[in-house]
Formats: structure tokens, C-alpha cells, sequence
């Protein structure tokens, strides 16, 4: 489920969690993605693995702001 593709909720299209209007961590391996639908505009959320990809960046911001993600 958490790794399952996210998809718009309006058209269907499968939605890149990489292109996020806003992402809020929960912890070190999930995030809840806001992303903005290509085709339709709709904005859909949903609780989904970081990609490998944001793992990087997320691990440096976390680094930058003094925050322990309890994965390391
Ligand atoms: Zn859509």
C-alpha cells in the first residue's frame, strides 16, 4: 500500500511523489505527499514511501535543522 504508485483520486493518472507541492515527513522511510495532478490540477494526499531519490535530501534537511530521524 505504502509502496503502491500514488494516483489521482479525480482521473486516475499515476502521480510522481518526485513533483510534490509539499512533503511532511512522519518518519525516516514515510511522508505525506501533496501532489498536484498534471492532467486534472487536482491536489490529492496520501501517505507514501520516500523515494529513493528524497531520501538524500530529506536525511540533509532533517541534518540542517538539528532533528534525530531515529534512522540512523
Ligand atoms: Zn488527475
Amino acid at each position: 500500500m505504502m509502496n503502491s504508485p500514488m494516483v489521482c483520486p479525480r482521473c486516475g493518472a499515476v502521480l510522481d511523489v518526485c513533483h510534490y507541492q509539499a512533503m511532511l515527513v512522519i518518519s525516516c522511510d514515510l511522508a505525506l505527499f501533496s501532489v498536484e495532478c498534471p492532467q486534472c490540477n487536482t491536489i490529492s494526499s496520501a501517505i507514501k514511501a520516500i523515494p529513493a531519490q528524497l531520501q538524500e535530501e530529506v536525511h540533509l534537511a532533517a541534518r540542517e535543522v538539528g532533528a534525530g530521524m531515529g534512522c540512523e
